[in-house]
């Protein structure tokens, strides 16, 4: 589903070069639960933003569906970002002026639907993570878990058949930590693909296959 081939990416900041990633190689299979584990710096972020084509690797190829990358056009791009990759933050990115709802619907914004369906669809999502009793709530009136189920909600609102998540319960205590993981491992169960970037070995336990990352290299 995503395939990375010997991917390097350096970031230069005026004389100072960063090798953030070297050499990699890894191939998502649609429907897996892969986990990314590694100390700080190590270039995990990097690798979920070049996954969710977000950001561009220095050298190497990404594939989609087993089609480079660079084959798309822009528009297939933007469609792609929107459409077919979910992506969940560790400190949220909720919008404090929206209502949690408006703040699930905002992916379905830039779709050709009806007010109408976009609500709808916020609904569901939010019955997924077990939040329609807020919906009307602004985010500052939630705990920490409940703002991070509002994000997963507004990850899966479209659809999307990838889900990157960059510590998605990195902020909460490990009780909430947990009911997060849960989710997620429902939303796999039922169809979805997830890459989620973890601190926690039990966690990643869980899932299907474990990445280590080390100084930008991949070691298991
Ligand atoms: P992790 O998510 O594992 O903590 P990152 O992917 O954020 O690691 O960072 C990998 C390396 O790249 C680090 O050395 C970091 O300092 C560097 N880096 C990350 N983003 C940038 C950037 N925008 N400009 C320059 N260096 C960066
Ligand atoms: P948790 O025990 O999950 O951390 P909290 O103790 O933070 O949850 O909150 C308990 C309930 O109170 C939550 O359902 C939340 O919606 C509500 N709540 C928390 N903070 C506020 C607030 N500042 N204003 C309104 N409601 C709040």
């Amino acid at each position: 589903m995503i395939k990375l081939s010997n991917i390097e990416k350096v970031y230069q900041t005026s004389n100072i070069e960063t090798l953030a990633l070297n050499n990699i190689n890894i191939d998502i299979k649609k429907g897996e639960f892969v986990s990314i584990m590694g100390p700080s710096g190590c270039g995990k972020s990097t690798l979920l933003n070049i996954m969710g084509l977000l950001d561009e690797p220095s050298t190497g190829t990404i594939a989609i569906d087993n089609k480079p990358v660079e084959k798309f056009t822009d528009k297939d791009l933007a469609y792609l970002r929107n459409q077919k990759i979910g992506f969940i933050f560790q400190s949220f990115h909720l919008i404090n002026d929206l209502s949690i709802l408006d703040n699930v619907e905002i992916p379905l914004l830039y779709r050709a639907s009806t007010n109408k369906s976009r609500r709808e669809a916020a609904k569901e999502a939010l019955e997924k993570v077990g939040l329609s009793n807020r919906m009307k709530h602004f985010p500052n009136q939630l705990s920490g878990g409940q703002k991070q189920r509002v994000a997963i909600a507004r990850a899966i609102v479209g659809n999307p058949e990838i889900i990157l998540a960059d510590e998605p319960t990195g902020n909460l205590d490990s009780a909430m930590g947990n009911e997060i993981l849960n989710i997620l491992l429902q939303l796999n169960a039922a169809g979805s693909t997830i890459v989620m970037v973890t601190h926690d070995e039990n966690m990643a336990k869980k899932t299907h296959r474990l990445i280590r990352l080390f100084d930008g290299s991949q070691v298991s």
